[in-house]
């Protein structure tokens, strides 16, 4: 693969800036740079597909109500207008000490690893499952279960695990015989379980209830048809931790009105057709979704930069590595030395302004600006497609408004990169 090259003029030094992901906070300096590219600046995209996922309307896919081409943004537009070149690949490692990355194409033409030299680098790319941690804490979990990330293969699989489950199985602990947690479900009963109690598990949960039940043999709508259960595995925790505790009973209600099981246990490995807890007792499942807390990418070790103990890049306020000044991140990889604030979409958006300022401020020798995340941000947690709890700080309301305006919200972002590209 052939980077590109910089090449010396008498103004400016050519630079190169690569950007690795195409979350939130890239997707504003793609259209920053549309508007506004230095001549000395050559720019490269390395990320895997040719469109970026907002994951905040997965749920609303998984539910039925969009199609999948309206939960996501085409990158080929963007990159044009922004003069970006795009490598179809994920970063596999880091040398921050010969400011150069490698990667793994992931276009069929291409098998071998190659490596591509920066003057700056961007990190977005989000929050992962590390294979190896699963395998140590949920042994079987990556075979039997369908983790959430990376979110396109959880689009690609949840298709054909709809689309393949067999109804008839009945829901049970095999041991301990009492449970707290008794299965109320009969022999015709269908059970998808989802392991973890975060927002984005619970509003996946209500999703597919709306999309499971829906369906003809769902909810015994033919008299001898399957009913659909649900089971919400916590962790341990309460559902919605990290909530206001008035969110959480909001939460607990919606549920509660679902008949979803809440099980307060931690899942401690899955087999087929079943998920062992803690307690010893399995629970048979015909489907389960992990959604527990994400990982820092593995391949940020040994990358000579500076690591907080979760293994995500410290950035300064500048959103700067606090290790190379040459290396910035915004974003579900990154952790702020100075605030660390939860990782979210809100979040990793409200980065990319001050993160496209300062790229092009380190690229052409300017100061830089500092980051203030916001100490509260408007949260809106669908319940399904119709139905969504807003929370602003410790206030909260819900109705179908809320769900409005979470469309509107949405929609309105994946619009604003689609019509300015
Ligand atoms: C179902 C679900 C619903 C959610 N809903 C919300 C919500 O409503 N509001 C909210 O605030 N948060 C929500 N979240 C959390 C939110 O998805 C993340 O916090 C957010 O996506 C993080 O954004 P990001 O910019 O860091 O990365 P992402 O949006 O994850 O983007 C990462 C990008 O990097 C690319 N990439 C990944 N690895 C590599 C690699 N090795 N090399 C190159 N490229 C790579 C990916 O393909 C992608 O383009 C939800 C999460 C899930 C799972």
């Amino acid at each position: 693969m052939t980077a590109p090259t910089p090449q010396a003029t008498p103004q400016a030094p050519r630079k190169h800036l690569l950007l690795v992901g195409a979350g939130h906070a890239h997707l504003h300096v793609l259209q920053m740079l549309a508007q506004h590219r230095p001549a000395h600046l050559e720019v490269t995209l390395l990320t895997p597909d040719a469109w970026q996922t907002y994951s905040g309307m997965v749920p609303g896919y998984v539910a039925g109500r969009y199609a999948l081409d309206a939960c996501r943004i085409a990158l080929q537009p963007l990159l044009r207008a922004a003069g970006v070149t795009w490598i179809q690949g994920l970063c596999t490692g880091i040398d921050a000490a010969q400011s150069q990355v490698t990667l793994q194409p992931t276009d069929s033409s291409q098998k071998t690893p190659q490596t591509l030299r920066y003057d700056l680098l961007s990190l977005d790319t989000g929050a992962v499952f590390d294979p190896l941690r699963l395998a140590a804490d949920m042994p079987g979990a990556l075979e039997h279960t369908l983790p959430v990330r990376p979110i396109d293969d959880f689009i690609d699989r949840w298709q054909t695990m709809v689309e393949q489950r067999q109804p008839g199985r009945t829901p049970h602990h095999q041991q301990p015989p009492q449970t707290a947690h008794t299965p109320t479900a009969n022999a015709t009963t269908t059970t998808w379980a989802f392991i973890g109690a975060g927002a984005a598990s619970v509003e996946l949960l209500m999703a597919a209830h709306e999309r499971l039940c829906a369906a003809p043999q769902a909810a015994g709508s033919s008299g001898s048809a399957s009913r659909i259960q649900l089971v919400l595995i916590t962790g341990g925790g309460e559902v919605a931790a990290g909530y206001a505790p008035g969110i959480q009973r909001r939460v607990l209600r919606q549920l509660a009105q679902r008949q979803v099981q809440v099980v307060r246990q931690r899942c401690v490995g899955a087999q087929p057709g079943a998920l062992r807890l803690e307690d010893g007792s399995l629970l048979a499942c015909d489907g389960a979704v992990l959604a527990v807390g994400t990982h820092a990418p593995r391949w940020l070790q040994g990358s000579g930069l500076a690591l907080v103990d979760t293994g995500h890049l410290q950035v300064n306020p500048f959103q700067q590595s606090t290790s190379h000044a040459n290396v910035f991140a915004a974003g579900d990889v990154a952790t702020r030395a100075d605030a660390a604030h939860p990782k979210s979409g809100v979040y990793a958006v409200r980065a990319g302004p001050p993160l496209a300022h300062n790229l092009l401020a380190a690229a052409s020798g300017h100061p830089l600006k500092p980051h203030h995340p916001p100490t509260r941000t408007l949260n809106l947690l669908s319940c399904g497609t119709r139905h969504a709890i807003l929370s602003w700080g410790a206030l909260h309301a819900e109705g179908a408004w809320a769900w409005w305006l979470k469309d509107r919200i949405d929609r309105a972002f994946v619009a604003r990169y689609a019509s300015e590209a």
